[in-house]
C-alpha cells in the first residue's frame, strides 16, 4: 500500500519558509521553469521527521495540494523554481553541458535552526538542460534513492536526504514503458565539482568568483573572515571529501557514478544512481551496469575522489594567485593533503571498528590482514565487523557466528588470536567495548537484493510493503531488532544481484 493522502483540500496555501539564494545569482547560473505536472500523483512516502525539521507541516504535505506540490503539479508558495547549469567529467570524458535535465530545484529552506536546505524536485519534467532525455525518473530508481540516501543518513554519513517519494500515474518509456515517479530531495547545496567546471570552461571568471562566494557565504561562513577564504574553500572541500569517503570505505557503500557533476563541494553523498553496498568484501566490486572497466570499484573510491578534487583545484586557480605558477602551486599543496586526511580518517574509522582506540604500531596491519582473509575467505564485510562486537566481550567464542563466515574458519582463527592479544592492551572493559563496537559497526545497510526486492513488489504488484519495512529498519542501523533476520544476512547465491541500473 502507499502512504495515505488527506482528502482535504487547503484552505490556505501550505507554509514553506523559503529563502532562495540561488535565484539571486546571474541569470546564466540557470534556466527557470516551471516542473511538468503529472497525471495522478500518488504519496509513496513522506518522510514527517525531516518536514518537521524543515518547518513544513507533515499533514499538510499529505493533503491533495501537499501532494500536487511534491509532484511538481503545482507551485509552492515562495519557490522560484530552476533548473541549475553544471558540466561534468563523465567516467574521466569531459562533457561541456550537463546541467539539471530532470531536476528543478524549487527553492532554499531555512530549517527550523537556521540551516540552510535545497529542495528539489527530481524527476519532474524536460528542462533545458534535458539533451536527449525526457526529465522523468522511475519508479525503481526512485525507491533505491529514498532507501539508500536515508539509510546513509541514519548510518551517520553526510548526504542528500529524501523528503518524499510520489508515483506519477504516467509511464515512462526505457527499455519497457516502467512507472514513472519524482523523488524531493533535500541537500545542503546542489553545487557541485561540475558547477565550477561549468564556468571554468568558459572562462568565466566573474562566475566562478560569484560560485565560490556563494559557496562560502552559505555553506562556509567562517572562512569569509579569514585572511584567504578561497584557499581555504579547497582547502574544506578536500577535507570533506576526504572524510566522506572514508566513511563510504568503513561501510561498504559503492557509488557507482563518481563522475564530477556527481561530487558535491559541500562534502554530501549525491545522485544515488546504480549506486549499491557491498555484501563480501572484496575491493574489486562493482555493480553499476554502465561501469564496463570497473573504474569506481570499491577499492577505486579514495583515488577517483582525489582525481575529482584535482579537477575543482583547477577551476580555483584563478581566484588563488594572480601568478598562474604560484596558484598552481598553492593548489597542488592543498591538493596534497588529500591522502593523508583520508588515511587518517579511514584508518581511524578501522580501528575503531575493531573496538581499537589507543594508536599502537601494528594496528594497521592488523586491520588489513583481516580485509585481506575476508577477500579471500568471502565473507561478508558487515556481518564480520558486526559479530567482532560480542566477541571482543568474551560473550563469543571460537565456534561463534564469526568464523563461519570464512570459508576457512581457521584462518580467522590466528586472526582472532592476534587481535584478542592487541584488545588486552585497551583499558576499557569488555562491556564498554562491545557496547561502542555496536555503535561503529551496523547490524543492517541497505542490501542489494533486499532493495531489489522491495522494488520488484513495488513495480509488479503495486506493493510497497516491503519498501516501507526496509526504510522503517534501516532508520535504526545500529540497534539489533526483533525478527530482523532477513534484513542482516547477506544474499543467498541465487538472491545475488550483480548489476545495478542508472534507470536514467
Ligand atoms: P546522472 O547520471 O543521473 O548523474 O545524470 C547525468 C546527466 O544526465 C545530468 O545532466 C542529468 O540531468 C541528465 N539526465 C539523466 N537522466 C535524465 C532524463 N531522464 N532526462 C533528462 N536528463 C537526464
Ligand atoms: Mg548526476
Amino acid at each position: 500500500m502507499a502512504d495515505f493522502i488527506r482528502n482535504a483540500e487547503m484552505e490556505h496555501p501550505i507554509s514553506f519558509n523559503f529563502d532562495n539564494t540561488y535565484a539571486r545569482l546571474p541569470e546564466r547560473f540557470f534556466a527557470r521553469l516551471e516542473p511538468t505536472p503529472v497525471r495522478l500523483p500518488e504519496l509513496i512516502k513522506l518522510n514527517e521527521e525531516l518536514a518537521q525539521y524543515l518547518g513544513i507541516d507533515p499533514e499538510e504535505l499529505r493533503t491533495v495540494d501537499g501532494v500536487r506540490i511534491l509532484s511538481g503539479s503545482k507551485n509552492a508558495k515562495g519557490a522560484e523554481p530552476l533548473a541549475m547549469a553544471y558540466a561534468g567529467h563523465q567516467f574521466g570524458s569531459w562533457v561541456p553541458q550537463l546541467g539539471d535535465g530532470r531536476a528543478i530545484l524549487l527553492g532554499e529552506l531555512v530549517a527550523s535552526d537556521g540551516a540552510r536546505f535545497d529542495l528539489q524536485l527530481k524527476g519532474s519534467g524536460r528542462t533545458p538542460f534535458s539533451r536527449m532525455g525526457d526529465g522523468r525518473a522511475v519508479l525503481g530508481p526512485v525507491l533505491r534513492e529514498y532507501i539508500v540516501s536515508e539509510a546513509m543518513h541514519c548510518l551517520g554519513i553526510p548526504t542528500t536526504r529524501a523528503l518524499a517519494a510520489v508515483s506519477t500515474g504516467e509511464g515512462v518509456v526505457r527499455e519497457n514503458l516502467l512507472p514513472g515517479a519524482i523523488l524531493t530531495r533535500v541537500a545542503k547545496s546542489h553545487v557541485r565539482v561540475g558547477t565550477f567546471q561549468f564556468f571554468s570552461a568558459r572562462k568565466d571568471g566573474d562566475a566562478i568568483r560569484a560560485l565560490a562566494d556563494y559557496v562560502i557565504q552559505r555553506n562556509f561562513p567562517d572562512l569569509k573572515t579569514g585572511a584567504s577564504p578561497y584557499h581555504d574553500l579547497l582547502r574544506e572541500v578536500v577535507a570533506r571529501q576526504a572524510k566522506l569517503v572514508a566513511k563510504w570505505q568503513l561501510v561498504g557503500f559503492i557509488h557507482g557514478v563518481m563522475n564530477t557533476d556527481n561530487t558535491s563541494v559541500v562534502g554530501e553523498t549525491i545522485d544515488y544512481g546504480p549506486c549499491a553496498f557491498m555484501d563480501f568484501y572484496h575491493p574489486d566490486t562493482v555493480y553499476s551496469s554502465i561501469d564496463q572497466s570497473g573504474r569506481y570499484s570499491f577499492g577505486n573510491q579514495p583515488g577517483i575522489a582525489y582525481w575529482n578534487l584535482g579537477c575543482f583545484a583547477q577551476t580555483l586557480l584563478p581566484l588563488l594567485d594572480e601568478d598562474s605558477a604560484k596558484a598552481l602551486s598553492q593548489a597542488e599543496e592543498i591538493l596534497g593533503t588529500y591522502p593523508d586526511l583520508f588515511q587518517q580518517s579511514y584508518l581511524l574509522g578501522l580501528s575503531k571498528k575493531m573496538g581499537l582506540l589507543k594508536e599502537l604500531d601494528g594496528d594497521q596491519k592488523l586491520g588489513q590482514d583481516l580485509l585481506r582473509l575476508m577477500e579471500q575467505n568471502e565473507a561478508d564485510y558487515t556481518l564480520t565487523f558486526r559479530g567482532l562486537s560480542p566477541l571482543g566481550s568474551g560473550n563469543g567464542n571460537a565456534n561463534g557466528s564469526v568464523r563461519h563466515l570464512f570459508k576457512k574458519p581457521d584462518q580467522f582463527d590466528e586472526w582472532e588470536l592476534r587481535w584478542r592479544k592487541r584488545l588486552s592492551e585497551e583499558s576499557f572493559s569488555p562491556a564498554q567495548r562491545e557496547q561502542f563496537m555496536k555503535t561503529v559497526n551496523p547490524a543492517f545497510i541497505p542490501r542489494n537484493h533486499l532493495i531489489e526486492e522491495a522494488i520488484k513488489l513495488a513495480v509488479d504488484d503495486n506493493d510497497f510493503s516491503e519498501f516501507h519495512r526496509l526504510v522503517e529498519v534501516l532508520s535504526n542501523p545500529y540497534e539489533n531488532q526483533a525478527d530482523t533476520e532477513k534484513y542482516a544476512v547477506p544474499p543467498r547465491p541465487e538472491q545475488i544481484v550483480r548489476a545495478t541500473f542508472c534507470g536514467t
